[in-house]
């Protein structure tokens, strides 16, 4: 019996990433354990994100890092940066052993089988094979990288929309739906173990399915969903705008399991911008849209990502944005400087040169604008105190009557979070709770039952 081998995963980027780098520890699991120390480590893989400029630095850095402190152990570059630049890294990045796409993480096995069987070359092993069919694909997890309690559910990968600007399509390809059954199947698996919040992650969750007969078979999906047994909720993260729907809000307001929250990237308010974005929409479209959201649902919880800098922005362009942002109050708002991508409709809509003034310009406009929604958040938080609320435990503060969680408003590691005073509260479990005060954008509360 082959004694197993210890593995490292540093992973980078979004949820989708993250559930990627379960998949393939799950698919090593009969040669490798997971270990949580690089140092232990026999293989080291860096998950990477490779989207937008400062990501792929990002990944590098990362890369780099992990070399020069292990420059004898085995390690494999894959993810969204490994796949969109396979060729040129395969030639280039001499230091990594090898170079993993993120089509088929199944092939992970043979990858690393090649690395402990080859003898190392002077150029990394490449491996980007194409999708399995999906009825093929294989998303078991055993470990979960999210805390006790909550996991991610991917429904597609890939998308459509092709927005100008975006190299994800590059990247992940055209949209995928992942067959109902097998989602129905997995979310059953994580209900049974234990998870309370399922949090579902796509390019886009309203074009689930549309790839199979050009209709969206997203409120089929969570009606199937809330249908399952148990104690769980569900979360949406990644709605399209311009398919955010009635069909939607009227599938949230009769699925109790539906936490009210919406994760709704607009982008942008500017009707020129958002046409070159290749979205339809402008700011009176979208505050409708809004304002319809939280008349169906009262205590909807809305997050949104603006972007600033896309080529062509104006003084004028920026002066809606800031308009979107004090009417709507998000509850919830990120925003980002455009990156100029290669491969991308928007990449010749512009030049480095007047892309690098726009940029210069944007960083300003866009700490103003995120100081605005700080404000908003702050404000909006207020709301809360006072209330009562069930909060998933995440963690425990040692040597504390402390634990930290979330509730339905907070979704896993891009919002606040909620201290809870209080005592016998375990990890994975959700406990109704008051919520006492604001501090910064965590809340704070005291357990109650
Ligand atoms: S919907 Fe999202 S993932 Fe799809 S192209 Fe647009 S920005 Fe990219």
């Amino acid at each position: 019996m082959a004694t197993m081998k210890k593995l490292y995963i540093e992973n980078l980027g979004c949820a989708k990433n993250q559930v990627d780098a379960e998949v393939m520890a799950y698919t090593l699991r009969n040669t490798y354990t997971l270990t949580e120390e690089a140092d232990d480590a026999d293989l080291i893989l860096v998950n990477t994100c490779g989207f937008i400029e400062s990501a792929k630095e990002e990944s590098l850095t990362t890369f780099f890092t992990l070399r020069n402190d292990y420059p004898d152990k085995k390690i494999i570059l894959s993810g969204c940066l490994a796949q969109r630049y396979a060729n040129e890294l395969s030639e280039e990045l001499k230091e990594a052993d090898a170079i993993f796409g993120n089509r088929d993480l199944r092939k992970i096995r043979d990858l690393a089988e090649a690395l402990n069987t080859e003898t190392k070359t002077t150029k990394p092993l490449c491996m980007v094979p194409e999708y399995p069919d999906p009825m093929e694909e294989d998303d078991t997890r055993d470990h979960l990288f999210t805390f006790p309690g909550s996991a991610y559910l991917k429904i597609s990968e890939g998308c459509n929309h092709c927005c100008s600007y975006c190299a994800i399509p590059v990247i992940r390809g055209p949209l995928r739906s992942r067959p109902m059954e097998a989602i129905l199947k997995e979310a059953k698996r994580l209900i049974d173990s234990g998870i309370k919040e399922l949090n579902l992650i796509a390019q886009d969750l309203s074009a689930y399915g549309w790839d199979w007969d050009k209709v969206s078979h997203f409120e089929e999906l969570l009606d199937k969903l809330c249908a399952l047994e148990g104690d769980f909720k569900i979360r949406m993260l990644y709605i399209h705008p311009d398919w955010m729907t009635d069909r939607i809000i009227e599938c949230v307001k009769r699925n109790e399991k539906i936490l009210h929250y919406f994760d709704i990237p607009f982008q942008h308010a500017s009707a020129p911008i958002l046409k070159s974005m290749g979205r339809t929409g402008d700011l009176n479209s979208y505050i409708a849209l809004i304002e319809k959201i939280r008349k169906n649902i009262p205590d909807a919880v809305i997050r949104t990502t603006l972007m600033l800098g896309f080529p062509g922005e104006t003084e004028e362009d920026y002066r809606e944005l800031v308009t979107f942002t004090k009417i709507c109050r998000f509850n919830w708002m990120g925003s980002f400087v455009y990156s100029r991508e290669e491969d991308t409709r928007a990449f010749d809509m512009t030049d480095e040169k007047t892309h690098e003034e726009l940029s210069k310009i944007s960083d300003k406009r866009q700490k103003k604008l995120q100081k605005i929604q700080e404000k908003i958040t702050e404000e909006k938080l207020q709301d809360f105190v006072g209330n009562e609320y069930s909060v998933l435990i995440e963690e425990l503060i040692s040597g504390e009557d402390l634990a930290i969680g979330r509730i339905y408003s907070q979704a896993p590691e891009v919002d606040g979070l909620t201290v809870v005073m209080g005592r016998n509260m375990v990890p994975g479990n959700i406990y109704k709770c008051r919520i006492t005060a604001v501090r910064d954008v965590d809340l704070e509360a005291v357990k109650i039952d």
